[in-house]
Protein backbone atom coordinates (compact mmCIF):
# COMPACT_ATOMS: atom_id res chain seq x y z
CA UNK A 1 0.00 0.00 0.00
CA UNK A 2 3.10 2.19 0.44
CA UNK A 3 4.48 1.62 -2.22
CA UNK A 4 1.15 2.28 -4.43
CA UNK A 5 0.92 5.65 -2.03
CA UNK A 6 4.57 6.51 -3.06
CA UNK A 7 3.53 6.14 -7.12
CA UNK A 8 0.73 8.67 -6.29
CA UNK A 9 3.29 11.05 -3.84
CA UNK A 10 5.61 10.94 -7.38
CA UNK A 11 3.26 12.11 -9.87
CA UNK A 12 2.29 14.76 -7.63
CA UNK A 13 5.88 15.92 -7.17
CA UNK A 14 6.33 15.57 -10.72
CA UNK A 15 3.72 18.41 -11.40
CA UNK A 16 6.30 21.07 -9.24
CA UNK A 17 9.60 20.88 -11.45
CA UNK A 18 10.87 17.94 -9.61
CA UNK A 19 12.37 14.85 -10.69
CA UNK A 20 12.54 11.42 -9.44
CA UNK A 21 16.13 10.43 -7.99
CA UNK A 22 17.62 6.62 -6.99
CA UNK A 23 20.10 8.11 -5.14
CA UNK A 24 19.08 9.72 -2.09
CA UNK A 25 22.68 11.57 -2.20
CA UNK A 26 21.53 13.60 -4.82
CA UNK A 27 18.33 14.08 -3.64
CA UNK A 28 17.42 17.91 -2.90
CA UNK A 29 13.94 16.99 -1.70
CA UNK A 30 13.76 13.58 0.57
CA UNK A 31 10.10 12.26 1.39
CA UNK A 32 9.52 9.74 3.31
CA UNK A 33 6.29 7.43 3.36
CA UNK A 34 5.77 5.72 6.95
CA UNK A 35 4.02 2.89 8.76
CA UNK A 36 2.85 2.78 12.32
CA UNK A 37 0.79 -0.68 11.94
CA UNK A 38 3.62 -1.97 14.54
CA UNK A 39 5.75 -0.41 17.30
CA UNK A 40 8.80 -2.59 14.84
CA UNK A 41 7.64 -0.55 11.47
CA UNK A 42 7.62 3.19 13.45
CA UNK A 43 11.56 2.01 14.87
CA UNK A 44 12.55 1.87 11.12
CA UNK A 45 11.35 4.72 9.91
CA UNK A 46 12.99 6.65 13.03
CA UNK A 47 16.49 4.80 12.15
CA UNK A 48 15.54 6.28 8.50
CA UNK A 49 15.42 9.60 10.22
CA UNK A 50 18.34 9.69 12.38
CA UNK A 51 20.01 8.30 8.62
CA UNK A 52 17.99 11.41 7.29
CA UNK A 53 19.35 14.17 9.64
CA UNK A 54 22.98 12.76 9.42
CA UNK A 55 22.92 13.31 6.06
CA UNK A 56 21.74 16.71 5.93
CA UNK A 57 24.80 17.69 8.03
CA UNK A 58 26.67 16.46 5.60
CA UNK A 59 25.33 17.59 2.05
CA UNK A 60 24.41 20.80 0.59
CA UNK A 61 22.35 20.69 -2.20
CA UNK A 62 22.56 18.89 -5.59
CA UNK A 63 20.34 20.84 -7.42
CA UNK A 64 22.29 21.47 -11.13
CA UNK A 65 20.20 24.49 -11.39
CA UNK A 66 19.94 24.05 -15.09
CA UNK A 67 16.53 25.51 -15.34
CA UNK A 68 17.26 28.94 -13.24
CA UNK A 69 13.68 29.92 -14.01
CA UNK A 70 12.32 27.07 -12.52
CA UNK A 71 10.57 28.13 -9.36
CA UNK A 72 11.27 25.43 -7.41
CA UNK A 73 14.84 25.36 -8.60
CA UNK A 74 15.51 28.32 -7.90
CA UNK A 75 14.11 28.22 -4.07
CA UNK A 76 16.10 25.46 -3.61
CA UNK A 77 19.36 27.29 -4.21
CA UNK A 78 18.21 29.71 -1.67
CA UNK A 79 18.97 26.69 0.72
CA UNK A 80 21.93 24.79 1.79
CA UNK A 81 20.34 21.19 2.97
CA UNK A 82 18.33 19.25 1.41
CA UNK A 83 14.56 19.34 2.41
CA UNK A 84 12.44 16.58 3.97
CA UNK A 85 9.15 15.49 4.47
CA UNK A 86 7.65 12.79 6.48
CA UNK A 87 4.13 11.17 4.94
CA UNK A 88 2.06 8.67 5.49
CA UNK A 89 0.39 6.70 8.57
CA UNK A 90 3.51 7.94 10.73
CA UNK A 91 3.30 11.38 9.69
CA UNK A 92 -0.72 11.36 10.86
CA UNK A 93 -0.13 9.84 14.11
CA UNK A 94 2.52 11.65 15.29
CA UNK A 95 1.86 15.34 13.49
CA UNK A 96 3.55 18.10 15.06
CA UNK A 97 5.77 15.54 17.11
CA UNK A 98 7.94 14.97 13.48
CA UNK A 99 8.45 19.26 13.20
CA UNK A 100 9.75 19.73 16.90
CA UNK A 101 11.41 16.31 17.54
CA UNK A 102 12.85 15.36 14.16
CA UNK A 103 12.97 18.52 12.53
CA UNK A 104 11.35 18.00 9.32
CA UNK A 105 10.31 20.36 7.13
CA UNK A 106 6.98 19.04 6.10
CA UNK A 107 4.27 16.75 7.54
CA UNK A 108 1.47 15.53 5.14
CA UNK A 109 -0.73 12.49 6.12
CA UNK A 110 -2.40 9.79 3.75
CA UNK A 111 -5.02 12.43 2.56
CA UNK A 112 -3.02 15.45 2.31
CA UNK A 113 -0.85 14.33 -0.57
CA UNK A 114 -2.50 16.75 -3.14
CA UNK A 115 -1.35 20.10 -0.70
CA UNK A 116 2.68 18.39 -1.14
CA UNK A 117 3.40 21.20 -3.03
CA UNK A 118 1.88 23.68 -1.20
CA UNK A 119 3.42 22.53 2.22
CA UNK A 120 7.09 22.40 -0.22
CA UNK A 121 6.29 25.94 -1.05
CA UNK A 122 5.90 27.00 2.79
CA UNK A 123 9.21 24.78 3.25
CA UNK A 124 11.28 26.38 0.88
CA UNK A 125 10.02 30.33 2.61
CA UNK A 126 11.73 28.54 5.61
CA UNK A 127 8.34 27.68 6.86
CA UNK A 128 7.22 24.11 8.96
CA UNK A 129 4.38 23.08 6.79
CA UNK A 130 1.82 20.15 7.88
CA UNK A 131 -1.18 18.88 6.76
CA UNK A 132 -3.14 15.89 8.39
CA UNK A 133 -6.85 16.64 7.82
CA UNK A 134 -8.15 13.38 6.78
CA UNK A 135 -10.84 13.30 4.13
CA UNK A 136 -14.29 11.21 4.02
CA UNK A 137 -13.64 11.41 0.02
CA UNK A 138 -10.24 11.66 -1.44
CA UNK A 139 -9.01 8.56 -3.67
CA UNK A 140 -6.75 10.23 -5.72
CA UNK A 141 -8.50 8.54 -8.96
CA UNK A 142 -7.39 11.41 -11.27
CA UNK A 143 -3.60 10.77 -10.35
CA UNK A 144 -2.25 8.76 -12.68
CA UNK A 145 0.77 6.90 -10.16
CA UNK A 146 4.42 7.02 -11.73
CA UNK A 147 5.52 3.83 -11.35
CA UNK A 148 8.40 3.54 -9.03
CA UNK A 149 7.99 0.05 -7.85
CA UNK A 150 8.33 -3.86 -9.68
CA UNK A 151 8.62 -3.52 -13.62
CA UNK A 152 6.52 -6.57 -13.95
CA UNK A 153 3.77 -6.63 -11.06
CA UNK A 154 1.78 -3.15 -10.49
CA UNK A 155 -0.60 -2.14 -7.64
CA UNK A 156 -3.47 -0.44 -8.28
CA UNK A 157 -5.59 1.50 -5.01
CA UNK A 158 -9.12 0.42 -5.33
CA UNK A 159 -10.17 2.05 -2.08
CA UNK A 160 -9.11 4.40 0.80
CA UNK A 161 -9.61 4.02 4.62
CA UNK A 162 -10.84 1.23 6.92
CA UNK A 163 -14.18 1.08 9.30
CA UNK A 164 -13.63 -2.15 10.97
CA UNK A 165 -11.89 -0.56 14.30
CA UNK A 166 -10.42 -3.99 14.93
CA UNK A 167 -9.57 -3.22 18.54
CA UNK A 168 -5.82 -3.58 18.14
CA UNK A 169 -4.95 -1.59 15.07
CA UNK A 170 -3.99 1.77 14.20
CA UNK A 171 -5.39 2.06 10.57
CA UNK A 172 -8.73 3.81 10.96
CA UNK A 173 -7.34 6.30 12.70
CA UNK A 174 -4.38 7.03 10.50
CA UNK A 175 -6.10 6.86 7.08
CA UNK A 176 -9.62 7.43 7.77
CA UNK A 177 -12.97 5.66 6.57
CA UNK A 178 -13.21 3.51 4.28
CA UNK A 179 -13.90 4.91 0.55
CA UNK A 180 -14.31 3.42 -2.86
CA UNK A 181 -12.46 4.74 -6.03
CA UNK A 182 -14.97 5.06 -9.03
CA UNK A 183 -14.38 2.02 -12.01
CA UNK A 184 -13.76 3.92 -14.58
CA UNK A 185 -10.22 5.23 -12.76
CA UNK A 186 -9.36 1.98 -11.67
CA UNK A 187 -9.68 0.60 -15.71
CA UNK A 188 -7.38 3.70 -16.32
CA UNK A 189 -4.74 2.56 -14.12
CA UNK A 190 -5.12 -1.37 -15.05
CA UNK A 191 -4.76 -0.45 -18.75
CA UNK A 192 -1.61 2.16 -18.08
CA UNK A 193 0.30 -0.61 -16.58
CA UNK A 194 -0.86 -3.11 -19.45
CA UNK A 195 0.68 -0.68 -21.64
CA UNK A 196 3.65 0.01 -19.69
CA UNK A 197 4.55 -4.19 -20.20
CA UNK A 198 3.26 -4.85 -16.50
CA UNK A 199 2.07 -8.63 -16.56
CA UNK A 200 0.04 -8.73 -13.24
CA UNK A 201 -1.99 -5.81 -11.08
CA UNK A 202 -2.42 -6.09 -7.76
CA UNK A 203 -5.38 -4.51 -6.20
CA UNK A 204 -5.01 -3.37 -3.14
CA UNK A 205 -7.38 -2.32 -0.33
CA UNK A 206 -7.96 -3.18 3.68
CA UNK A 207 -11.02 -4.73 3.13
CA UNK A 208 -11.14 -5.54 -0.29
CA UNK A 209 -14.30 -7.40 -0.26
CA UNK A 210 -16.62 -4.28 1.47
CA UNK A 211 -15.55 -2.40 -2.04
CA UNK A 212 -18.57 -0.70 -3.34
CA UNK A 213 -19.26 1.88 -5.71
CA UNK A 214 -22.35 3.96 -6.39
CA UNK A 215 -22.50 5.74 -9.69
CA UNK A 216 -24.30 8.70 -10.39
CA UNK A 217 -26.83 6.90 -12.60
CA UNK A 218 -27.14 4.79 -9.19
CA UNK A 219 -25.51 1.59 -10.51
CA UNK A 220 -23.81 -0.26 -7.55
CA UNK A 221 -20.60 -2.05 -8.31
CA UNK A 222 -19.39 -4.83 -6.05
CA UNK A 223 -15.98 -6.24 -5.30
CA UNK A 224 -17.16 -9.31 -7.40
CA UNK A 225 -18.45 -6.97 -10.29
CA UNK A 226 -15.32 -5.14 -10.70
CA UNK A 227 -12.90 -8.43 -10.16
CA UNK A 228 -15.15 -9.24 -13.53
CA UNK A 229 -14.69 -6.38 -15.05
CA UNK A 230 -10.72 -5.76 -14.35
CA UNK A 231 -10.14 -9.56 -15.32
CA UNK A 232 -11.68 -9.04 -18.40
CA UNK A 233 -10.32 -5.73 -19.74
CA UNK A 234 -6.73 -7.36 -19.11
CA UNK A 235 -7.14 -10.83 -19.84
CA UNK A 236 -3.23 -11.09 -20.23
CA UNK A 237 -2.66 -10.09 -16.95
CA UNK A 238 -2.55 -11.80 -13.89
CA UNK A 239 -5.13 -10.33 -11.17
CA UNK A 240 -4.46 -10.36 -7.82
CA UNK A 241 -5.86 -8.69 -4.61
CA UNK A 242 -5.43 -8.03 -1.02
CA UNK A 243 -6.74 -8.23 1.48
CA UNK A 244 -9.71 -9.76 2.04
CA UNK A 245 -11.70 -9.63 5.20
CA UNK A 246 -12.85 -13.20 6.40
CA UNK A 247 -16.28 -11.66 7.22
CA UNK A 248 -17.15 -9.79 3.87
CA UNK A 249 -15.88 -13.33 1.59
CA UNK A 250 -19.14 -13.96 0.05
CA UNK A 251 -19.37 -16.67 -2.51
CA UNK A 252 -20.29 -14.60 -5.41
CA UNK A 253 -16.66 -12.64 -5.42
CA UNK A 254 -15.00 -17.02 -5.46
CA UNK A 255 -17.39 -17.78 -8.24
CA UNK A 256 -16.11 -14.96 -10.36
CA UNK A 257 -12.67 -16.08 -9.44
CA UNK A 258 -13.43 -19.59 -10.71
CA UNK A 259 -14.86 -17.84 -13.99
CA UNK A 260 -11.44 -16.18 -15.14
CA UNK A 261 -8.13 -18.06 -15.89
CA UNK A 262 -6.13 -15.10 -15.32
CA UNK A 263 -7.91 -14.48 -11.66
CA UNK A 264 -4.66 -15.67 -9.17
CA UNK A 265 -6.02 -18.64 -7.35
CA UNK A 266 -4.64 -17.32 -4.12
CA UNK A 267 -6.50 -16.21 -1.32
CA UNK A 268 -5.02 -14.01 1.51
CA UNK A 269 -7.88 -14.36 4.70
CA UNK A 270 -5.93 -12.84 7.85
CA UNK A 271 -7.60 -14.93 10.56
CA UNK A 272 -5.25 -13.28 13.50
CA UNK A 273 -6.49 -15.78 16.41
CA UNK A 274 -8.20 -19.26 16.21
CA UNK A 275 -10.11 -18.24 19.33
CA UNK A 276 -13.46 -17.15 19.51
CA UNK A 277 -12.72 -15.35 22.51
CA UNK A 278 -9.69 -13.35 21.37
CA UNK A 279 -11.59 -12.38 18.13
CA UNK A 280 -14.17 -10.83 20.38
CA UNK A 281 -11.73 -8.78 22.08
CA UNK A 282 -10.27 -7.89 18.74
CA UNK A 283 -13.58 -6.89 17.44
CA UNK A 284 -12.89 -9.08 14.75
CA UNK A 285 -16.97 -9.43 13.33
CA UNK A 286 -16.67 -13.92 12.61
CA UNK A 287 -15.93 -16.68 15.02
CA UNK A 288 -13.73 -19.44 14.24
CA UNK A 289 -16.62 -21.50 12.88
CA UNK A 290 -17.56 -18.91 10.29
CA UNK A 291 -14.34 -18.52 8.99
CA UNK A 292 -13.78 -22.35 8.95
CA UNK A 293 -16.67 -21.92 6.82
CA UNK A 294 -15.17 -19.48 4.16
CA UNK A 295 -12.42 -21.67 4.11
CA UNK A 296 -14.81 -24.36 3.35
CA UNK A 297 -16.22 -22.24 0.69
CA UNK A 298 -13.17 -21.70 -1.08
CA UNK A 299 -12.48 -25.66 -1.25
CA UNK A 300 -15.41 -26.05 -2.81
CA UNK A 301 -15.11 -23.71 -5.54
CA UNK A 302 -11.93 -23.17 -6.04
CA UNK A 303 -10.41 -26.20 -5.38
CA UNK A 304 -6.76 -25.22 -6.78
CA UNK A 305 -6.46 -21.70 -4.38
CA UNK A 306 -3.42 -21.57 -2.01
CA UNK A 307 -4.44 -19.73 0.98
CA UNK A 308 -2.35 -17.45 3.41
CA UNK A 309 -3.23 -15.42 6.20
CA UNK A 310 -2.11 -12.65 9.17
CA UNK A 311 -1.71 -14.17 12.09
CA UNK A 312 -0.57 -12.76 16.03
CA UNK A 313 0.07 -13.66 19.38
CA UNK A 314 -0.18 -11.97 22.75
CA UNK A 315 -3.49 -10.08 22.34
CA UNK A 316 -4.83 -9.06 25.65
CA UNK A 317 -5.44 -11.74 27.92
CA UNK A 318 -4.26 -14.56 25.53
CA UNK A 319 -4.20 -17.43 27.60
CA UNK A 320 -2.01 -20.92 26.71
CA UNK A 321 -5.47 -22.17 25.33
CA UNK A 322 -6.02 -19.82 23.09
CA UNK A 323 -2.88 -19.85 21.54
CA UNK A 324 -3.39 -23.61 21.28
CA UNK A 325 -6.74 -22.77 19.78
CA UNK A 326 -4.77 -20.65 17.03
CA UNK A 327 -2.18 -23.09 16.55
CA UNK A 328 -5.27 -25.69 15.80
CA UNK A 329 -6.86 -23.61 13.69
CA UNK A 330 -3.46 -23.15 11.66
CA UNK A 331 -3.01 -27.10 11.26
CA UNK A 332 -6.97 -27.25 10.17
CA UNK A 333 -6.86 -25.25 7.45
CA UNK A 334 -3.22 -25.86 6.38
CA UNK A 335 -2.39 -22.43 5.64
CA UNK A 336 0.13 -22.12 2.57
CA UNK A 337 2.11 -18.72 3.63
CA UNK A 338 1.54 -16.59 6.88
CA UNK A 339 2.74 -13.50 7.93
CA UNK A 340 3.07 -14.00 11.93
CA UNK A 341 3.67 -11.28 14.23
CA UNK A 342 3.15 -10.71 17.95
CA UNK A 343 0.74 -7.73 19.27
CA UNK A 344 2.01 -4.28 19.38
CA UNK A 345 0.00 -2.07 21.36
CA UNK A 346 -0.57 1.12 18.49
CA UNK A 347 -1.39 4.92 20.92
CA UNK A 348 -5.23 5.74 20.42
CA UNK A 349 -6.77 2.20 20.03
CA UNK A 350 -9.51 0.76 22.13
CA UNK A 351 -7.25 -1.70 22.99
CA UNK A 352 -4.32 0.57 24.22
CA UNK A 353 -7.15 2.74 26.09
CA UNK A 354 -9.29 -0.75 27.36
CA UNK A 355 -7.36 -3.88 27.07
CA UNK A 356 -4.13 -3.89 28.54
CA UNK A 357 -0.97 -5.49 27.19
CA UNK A 358 -1.16 -8.01 29.66
CA UNK A 359 1.05 -11.00 27.96
CA UNK A 360 5.21 -10.26 28.81
CA UNK A 361 7.43 -9.91 25.92
CA UNK A 362 8.90 -13.02 26.43
CA UNK A 363 5.87 -15.33 26.02
CA UNK A 364 5.05 -13.33 23.10
CA UNK A 365 8.35 -13.94 21.60
CA UNK A 366 7.93 -17.57 22.75
CA UNK A 367 4.43 -17.61 21.17
CA UNK A 368 5.67 -16.39 18.05
CA UNK A 369 8.31 -19.35 17.21
CA UNK A 370 5.82 -21.72 17.76
CA UNK A 371 3.39 -20.25 15.37
CA UNK A 372 6.42 -19.40 13.17
CA UNK A 373 7.57 -23.29 13.70
CA UNK A 374 4.43 -24.73 13.25
CA UNK A 375 3.87 -22.59 9.88
CA UNK A 376 7.13 -23.86 8.27
CA UNK A 377 6.12 -27.34 8.40
CA UNK A 378 2.62 -26.06 7.07
CA UNK A 379 4.19 -24.27 4.57
CA UNK A 380 6.89 -27.35 3.41
CA UNK A 381 3.98 -29.73 3.37
CA UNK A 382 1.91 -27.02 0.96
CA UNK A 383 5.08 -26.97 -1.26
CA UNK A 384 5.91 -30.98 -1.06
CA UNK A 385 2.50 -31.03 -2.42
CA UNK A 386 3.80 -29.19 -5.75
CA UNK A 387 6.40 -31.44 -6.65
CA UNK A 388 6.22 -33.23 -9.38
CA UNK A 389 3.19 -31.01 -11.29
CA UNK A 390 4.23 -28.04 -14.09
CA UNK A 391 3.20 -25.07 -13.13
CA UNK A 392 2.66 -21.76 -15.06
CA UNK A 393 5.43 -19.10 -13.69
CA UNK A 394 5.51 -15.28 -14.09
CA UNK A 395 9.33 -14.79 -14.66
CA UNK A 396 10.27 -11.59 -11.92
CA UNK A 397 14.21 -11.82 -11.50
CA UNK A 398 17.37 -13.18 -11.71
CA UNK A 399 18.40 -15.21 -9.01
CA UNK A 400 20.85 -13.42 -6.78
CA UNK A 401 22.69 -16.70 -5.74
CA UNK A 402 22.94 -17.71 -9.43
CA UNK A 403 23.34 -15.29 -12.78
CA UNK A 404 22.23 -18.23 -14.39
CA UNK A 405 18.77 -19.31 -12.58
CA UNK A 406 15.74 -17.10 -12.84
CA UNK A 407 12.94 -16.73 -9.88
CA UNK A 408 9.26 -15.90 -11.16
CA UNK A 409 5.75 -16.70 -8.95
CA UNK A 410 3.37 -19.42 -9.75
CA UNK A 411 -1.06 -18.15 -9.57
CA UNK A 412 -0.64 -19.86 -6.41
CA UNK A 413 2.01 -17.41 -5.14
CA UNK A 414 4.89 -19.62 -4.66
CA UNK A 415 7.99 -18.73 -5.60
CA UNK A 416 9.80 -21.00 -7.97
CA UNK A 417 13.59 -20.75 -9.08
CA UNK A 418 14.28 -22.73 -12.13
CA UNK A 419 17.95 -22.60 -15.07
CA UNK A 420 16.93 -19.64 -17.01
CA UNK A 421 17.16 -21.16 -20.40
CA UNK A 422 17.18 -17.70 -22.28
CA UNK A 423 13.96 -16.75 -20.74
CA UNK A 424 13.77 -13.20 -20.09
CA UNK A 425 11.50 -10.76 -17.56
CA UNK A 426 8.23 -10.95 -17.58
CA UNK A 427 7.90 -14.11 -19.45
CA UNK A 428 5.02 -16.59 -18.74
CA UNK A 429 6.80 -20.27 -18.91
CA UNK A 430 6.03 -24.00 -17.95
CA UNK A 431 7.72 -25.02 -15.03
CA UNK A 432 8.16 -28.88 -13.60
CA UNK A 433 8.86 -28.91 -10.17
CA UNK A 434 11.15 -31.13 -8.78
CA UNK A 435 11.81 -30.11 -5.06
CA UNK A 436 10.75 -27.85 -2.59
CA UNK A 437 11.58 -26.43 0.78
CA UNK A 438 9.49 -24.47 3.26
CA UNK A 439 10.31 -21.00 1.73
CA UNK A 440 10.61 -21.74 -2.79
CA UNK A 441 10.08 -24.56 -5.35
CA UNK A 442 13.23 -25.60 -7.48
CA UNK A 443 12.33 -26.48 -11.02
CA UNK A 444 12.70 -26.98 -14.96
CA UNK A 445 11.15 -25.49 -18.09
CA UNK A 446 8.73 -27.56 -19.53
CA UNK A 447 7.14 -25.30 -21.97
CA UNK A 448 7.52 -21.67 -23.09
CA UNK A 449 4.01 -20.17 -23.27
CA UNK A 450 1.45 -16.75 -24.03
N1 LIG B 1 -6.76 -4.89 6.71
C1 LIG B 1 -6.08 -6.10 6.83
C2 LIG B 1 -4.77 -6.05 7.56
C3 LIG B 1 -3.99 -4.81 7.63
S1 LIG B 1 -2.70 -4.74 8.76
C4 LIG B 1 -6.97 -7.07 7.59
O1 LIG B 1 -7.69 -6.68 8.48
O2 LIG B 1 -6.86 -8.24 7.36
C5 LIG B 1 -1.77 -6.18 8.42
C6 LIG B 1 -1.67 -7.13 9.58
O3 LIG B 1 -0.93 -6.55 10.64
C7 LIG B 1 -2.99 -7.50 10.25
O4 LIG B 1 -3.68 -8.48 9.54
C8 LIG B 1 -2.54 -8.00 11.60
O5 LIG B 1 -2.20 -9.36 11.57
C9 LIG B 1 -1.29 -7.19 11.85
N2 LIG B 1 -1.51 -6.15 12.86
C10 LIG B 1 -2.32 -5.08 12.79
N3 LIG B 1 -2.26 -4.37 13.93
C11 LIG B 1 -1.38 -5.01 14.73
C12 LIG B 1 -0.89 -4.78 16.06
N4 LIG B 1 -1.31 -3.74 16.78
N5 LIG B 1 0.01 -5.65 16.57
C13 LIG B 1 0.44 -6.71 15.85
N6 LIG B 1 0.01 -6.99 14.61
C14 LIG B 1 -0.90 -6.15 14.06
FE1 LIG C 1 -7.00 -2.75 10.80
FE2 LIG C 1 -9.09 -4.36 11.08
FE3 LIG C 1 -9.14 -2.41 9.26
FE4 LIG C 1 -7.56 -4.53 8.88
S1 LIG C 1 -9.82 -4.55 8.96
S2 LIG C 1 -7.01 -2.38 8.60
S3 LIG C 1 -6.92 -4.99 10.97
S4 LIG C 1 -9.07 -2.15 11.47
Amino acid sequence: MNVADSEVVAAIMQTTDAELTDNLHEADIIILNTCSIRDKAEQTVQHRLQEIQALRKKNTLHSKLSNETASLNSKLSTLNSPIYGIIGCMAERMGQELIDKWKVDFVAGPDAYLDIPNLLAQALNGHKAINIQLSTTETYSHILPSRIGKSISGFVSIMRGCNNFCSYCVVPYTRGRERSRDVESILNEVHDLETKGYKEVTLLGQNVNSYCYKAEDGSVTDFADLLDIVASAVPMMRVRFTTSNPEDMVDKTLEVMAKHDNLCKFIHLPVQSGSDKILKLMNRKYTRAQYLNRIEAIHRILPTAAIGTDVFCGFHDESLEDQDQTLSLMREVGFDTAFMFKYSERPGTFAQKHLPDNVSEKEKIRRLNEIIALQNELSLQSNQREVGKTVEVLVEGISKRNPNEVFGRTEQYKTVVFPRGGMSIGQFVKVKVLEASAATLRGEIAEFCK
